[in-house]
């Protein structure tokens, strides 16, 4: 799927019930409508609502994505959901890896890949997500564990095409703290060498900033050449705020097309 700078992603996590889920998503496709402007917009609704949403969005533009998927493509999972399913309900994509997932329900780099793998057989994009945690910062680990989470967790085959990464420090995300420009536009560039050395033609994939964006540093953030657009967690809750932060992308130059 050929994605242009910026490309903001909008993640609700487990928010909205049918009526104000199904508000912001209105609210998103009325600012669309009429806007010209360049980038792509997305958004990873909860399970429960990717079906009314995805009939909200016809026509919009707007990208539907799913939170996470199952390795697996069907069978005995109770609870879970798999890639051919958020594809089957009109979903373009799929989150992978979210530190959310990887901490909070112990998901290791050989569970991201399979999920990562799952979500490319049923023709979804990937966003696969990276980060350290602020004890890994600390003690000056930062690369090294990024470096270790992009080799285990990159699955065969990604390219500029089907795989997007986020790296999104986990002492970032919903802390209101958020990575110094300097530190983001770093790991950024190391990411970019690294992919280009893992996946043919890996230095054109697609990198987003997340952790703590908001309308008042996202134009600072994707600024940064090595930075394509930003996942968004809380703000993406306020279309007002998610939409600015759209906006404030718009004049970032996109040095990843000539290179594709
Ligand atoms: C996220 O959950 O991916 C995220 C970046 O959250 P927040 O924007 O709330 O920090």
């Amino acid at each position: 799927m050929p994605l242009a700078k910026p490309f903001v992603l909008g993640n609700w996590k487990m928010n909205g019930l049918r009526a104000d889920g199904e508000a912001l998503a209105l609210a998103l496709v009325e600012r669309q409508q009429g806007a010209v402007r360049k980038g792509t917009l997305g958004i990873c609704p909860p399970a429960t609502l990717l079906a009314p949403i995805h009939d909200l969005l016809a026509g919009s533009g707007i990208l539907l994505g799913g939170q996470d998927c199952a390795p697996a493509p069907a069978g005995a999972f109770t609870g879970d959901i798999s890639a051919p399913m958020l594809a089957d309900v009109g979903c373009r994509l799929v989150i992978v890896g979210h530190s959310e997932r990887r901490h909070g329900h112990g998901e290791d780099d050989r569970l991201v890949r399979a999920k990562a793998a799952a979500g490319h057989a049923a023709g979804l994009l990937v966003v696969l997500c990276v980060g350290e945690t602020e004890a890994e910062r600390d003690a000056g680990a930062a690369i090294d564990v990024l470096g270790r989470q992009l080799e285990g967790s990159l699955p065969d085959g990604a390219s500029a095409d089907n795989l997007v990464v986020a790296y999104e420090p986990v002492w970032a995300i919903g802390t209101g703290r958020t990575a110094s420009v300097e530190e983001v536009a770093a790991v950024h560039a190391h990411l970019r060498a690294r992919l280009g050395v893992l996946a043919d033609g890996g230095e054109a994939l697609r990198l987003l900033y997340g952790g703590s964006v908001k309308p008042a540093n996202a134009g600072e953030i994707m600024a940064i050449p090595d930075v394509d657009g930003v996942l968004v967690g809380g703000a993406s809750l306020d279309a007002g705020q998610f939409d600015a932060i759209y906006s404030a992308g718009q004049g970032a130059a996109d040095p990843v097309s000539s290179r594709r």
